[in-house]
């Protein structure tokens, strides 16, 4: 890996970010043929989040092992080099222009590259303490699970003795796992739903090898401490009380938001829902020949379908490097109620068949359906066993098929 240079001008493909979606991207392209693939990413190594995830758990969905994070972005890595993708470490990519020109600046300084196709695989972060409004002091102490991982698996610095992790999602329970690998008990996770959403087996074998109470219907709504965490008051949702634990750790867990500050400034429109690129169903975003993927387009899913969506973006970049489409596209909105925080893609091409649809659930619930509609036809109905809020769910794209030209856009619902 190297910074980016003069010779890597004009690639076919820029590709950035270099987590699983962009090195998946990359590997594909190069296996059907691509001639110069480049990747660019900001940080002093390659392999997205999972270099920082020391936990096992990754490749199952697409290498077919479990194998740690830092072993599956080696993998992804060595594969992509070993197909000749140029991939372009501590180089930021600060603004595409409409004509696709892109600035980078490395420790070389700044360099315009004019890459035929762009595709952006910049992922997402979780909302920090900020962000989140949470009232109280601003004391030392206080991590996103992201941050916690660094900290511990790769800088190595001592975090605390007692933590409080905040969320219950799957994530959650990795920061129960990190916190307990560097010597801090969990105090307490909390969550404001009435539930985890998190699987039920792992989430019964964390709380009960890492002794983590859950408290369910419960907010974090004031931080204490001056210069380092001292406490934290927690109310429950249902009764008003509130109650002050003693911890001088917190770890704010999951609440996704893609890292779209990039496609943002390069003029994409992005989607109030995901807070992504709006994408079509080949991962085009609004600008002509720059799309976007993974968890960037849908906040969050695991490493493997992160993945899988990069190298369907690739297939489909491929195809228009080989045959550019002459005919006129006709795209067809995809809308959700307000059953569902969102879906993506958010636009069908006609005539062009959708893999899968992805989306989010606003609530928990059992035994309900997902329903795809375009004007008074059901083009579709899955059912869908159980639903929660902070879980990725998807159905198949079959019914893309029958959708038309004249009957406006396809609406998305959960029924019973
Ligand atoms: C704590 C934690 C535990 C997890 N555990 C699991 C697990 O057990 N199993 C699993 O399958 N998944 C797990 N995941 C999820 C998995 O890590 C993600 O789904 C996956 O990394 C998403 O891949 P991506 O390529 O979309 O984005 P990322 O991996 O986030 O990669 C995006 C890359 O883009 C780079 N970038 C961003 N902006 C720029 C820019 N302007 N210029 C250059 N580079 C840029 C970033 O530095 C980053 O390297 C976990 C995630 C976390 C945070």
């Amino acid at each position: 890996m190297s910074s980016v240079g003069e010779n890597q001008a004009s690639p076919d493909v820029l590709i950035v970010g270099a987590g699983p979606a962009g090195l998946s991207a990359a590997i594909e392209l190069k296996k059907r043929g691509v001639a110069q693939v480049v990747v660019i990413e900001r940080e002093r190594e390659a392999g997205g989040v999972p270099r920082h995830c020391f936990h096992p758990g990754f490749g199952l969905q697409d290498l077919r092992r479990n194998l740690t994070g830092p072993n599956y972005a080696q993998r992804l890595v060595s594969k992509a080099q070993d197909l000749g993708v140029e991939i372009a470490t501590s180089s930021t990519v600060n603004a595409i222009a409409p004509d696709k020109t892109t600035r980078v600046t490395s420790p070389h300084g700044i360099l315009d590259l004019h890459p035929r196709f762009v595709l952006l695989t910049t992922g997402v972060r979780e909302r920090p303490r900020s962000a989140r409004l949470v009232p109280g002091t601003r004391p030392a102490g206080v991590f996103t699970t992201g941050q916690l991982q660094q900290w511990v698996g790769l800088k190595k610095f001592p975090v605390g003795t007692r933590a409080l992790v905040v969320g219950a999602e799957h994530i959650s329970f990795s920061a129960v796992q990190t916190l307990r690998h560097a010597g801090v008990s969990c105090v307490a996770m909390v969550t404001d739903h009435p539930r985890h959403q998190s699987l039920w087996g792992a989430s019964l074998l964390i709380r009960a090898v890492y002794q983590a109470p859950l408290l369910l219907g419960t907010e974090l709504i004031e931080i204490l401490g001056t210069h380092r965490v001292e406490g934290a008051l927690l109310r429950n949702v249902a009764s008003g009380s509130v109650e002050k634990i003693d911890v001088d750790t917190i770890v704010f867990t999951g609440d996704w938001v893609p890292d779209a500050e990039l496609a943002y400034r390069s003029a994409i429109e992005i989607s109030p829902l995901t807070r992504g690129p709006m994408v079509e169903s080949d991962g085009r975003t609004s600008v002509d020949q720059i799309f976007a993927a993974g968890n960037l387009v849908q906040p969050a899913e695991t490493a493997g379908i992160a993945a899988r969506r990069g190298t369907e973006a690739a297939m489909h970049i491929a195809n228009q490097i080989y045959q550019p489409i002459v005919a006129q596209r006709i795209v067809i909105p995809l809308e959700c109620d307000e059953s569902l925080l969102w879906v993506t893609p958010q636009r069908l091409v006609l005539n062009e068949e959708l893999e899968r649809l992805y989306f989010r659930t606003r609530l928990f619930s059992s035994k309900k359906f997902l329903a795809v509609r375009q004007g008074d036809r059901v083009l579709g109905r899955y059912r869908l066993r159980h639903t929660s809020p902070n879980r990725g769910l998807s159905v198949p794209g079959a019914w893309s098929k029958d959708v038309e030209k004249e009957s406006g856009p396809v609406r998305i619902a959960l029924c019973d």
